[in-house]
């Protein structure tokens, strides 16, 4: 595998983006402001690394697309601001028996073709599962090696494949054509995590519902599922929340204080003082999700707006917010972008 991860962090990321963009589109060779100039060396990027294409996100539908320029026959340098690869899937080894149980992505349906064609690329064979049976212990790890420091990339093509929010963009210096659109976005924050709790009986899953609301869906933010999983004491949990910017400390303490409240509710409260406390096992944050527009956005073109930046200033996007949240339409779309964009 010879994908490269350059950042690590979010604030390297956007130190990052700035000379990916002067390097794919301009092809400048230093970064100038008033009467000094600096070269990527002078900033302390020793390595300039030549690829046909740079892919921003190594989630879904950026891994998908690596993949898929490299069978034919393209250079690709994948960008990604996390320690790993692989977008919202999210594994918890248990400590001792060191069996994995994923909390993040879990279970792939829908366009068959696009599955079987992801896990192809990594000889990861299938097998069909009930979504609340998926066996944890099945699980094949596929382990990215990859370097690290700041580097510095030119590139004919850059493919975005992660989240477009404004934030993220900003580095890439947009025009008045691209900043009305991706300031349109709006997104929610989801959390997923693994809590220790004694008490509850075997297969014990718990939703959150609101009666008397509509659907009865509770008001977030609010942890709304306690799940199961194939260790006893060990459950997941999914937390949501209406804005993207809730505080994650916040969302932690309300999970462990929410659970408390349904083993109370479950156990009675003399019961439950005497065990002991939930514990979070296992945080991590999804956020931003589902970045969406208005209805009125979206009969006012927005979407075929957006569709219009396809290939804008050298420029192209896959992922989530062009084809909706499933891993197989998302990697469908992308098989479709890069075979109609990138041959
Ligand atoms: C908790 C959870 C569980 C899910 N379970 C399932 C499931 O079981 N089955 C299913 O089909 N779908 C599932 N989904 C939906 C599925 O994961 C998404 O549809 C899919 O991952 C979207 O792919 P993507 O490439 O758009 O985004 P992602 O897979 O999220 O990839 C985007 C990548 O870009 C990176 N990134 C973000 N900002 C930057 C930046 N500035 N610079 C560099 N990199 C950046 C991110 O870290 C991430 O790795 C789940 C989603 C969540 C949140």
């Amino acid at each position: 595998m010879h994908l490269s991860k350059m950042v690590s962090s979010g604030v390297a990321s956007l130190a990052f983006a700035l000379p990916m963009l002067g390097f794919a589109q301009a092809s400048a060779s230093n970064a100038c402001s008033g009467s000094s100039c600096v070269s990527p060396r002078d900033l302390g990027w020793n390595t300039v690394v030549q690829k046909d294409v740079i892919i921003m996100g190594g989630g879904a539908s950026g891994l998908y697309a690596a993949l898929r320029l490299r069978e034919m026959g393209k250079s690709v340098v994948v960008v990604e601001e996390r320690e790993n690869f692989g977008g919202h899937t999210s594994t918890y080894t248990v400590p001792g028996t060191g069996a994995p149980i994923n909390f993040g992505v879990q279970v792939f349906g829908g366009d068959e073709t696009a599955i079987r064609r992801f896990f192809g690329f990594y000889n990861i064979p299938l097998i069909q599962v009930q979504p609340s049976m998926a066996p944890q212990s099945n699980t094949r790890h596929v382990d990215f090696k990859t370097p690290t420091g700041l580097q510095t990339i030119k590139a004919s093509k850059l493919l975005i494949s992660a989240p477009p929010t404004l934030e993220n963009m900003a580095p890439l210096l947009l025009d008045s054509r691209e900043i009305p659109l991706f300031s349109s976005f709006k997104s929610q924050g989801y959390f997923v995590g693994m809590v220790n709790v004694t008490g509850f009986a075997p297969g014990d899953e718990f939703y959150n519902m609101a009666p008397g609301a509509t659907y009865s869906l509770p008001q977030l933010p609010a942890l709304y599922q306690i799940s199961p999983t194939s260790v006893a004491g060990i459950y997941q949990v999914n937390y949501g929340a209406q804005e993207d910017y809730y505080p994650e400390m916040l969302v932690k303490a309300d999970i462990i204080a929410t659970v408390e409240r349904v083993r109370r509710s479950v156990l009675g409260a003399t019961v439950a003082q005497h065990l002991p406390p939930v514990k979070l096992l296992a945080f991590s944050s999804h956020t931003p999700f589902s970045l969406r527009v208005s209805a009125g956005e979206i009969s006012s073109g927005f979407y075929t707006k957006l569709d219009g930046l396809q290939g804008y200033r050298s420029t192209w996007y896959t992922g989530a917010a062009f084809s909706g949240h499933h891993a197989s339409h998302v990697w469908k779309f992308t098989e479709d972008i890069v075979n109609r964009r990138f041959a």
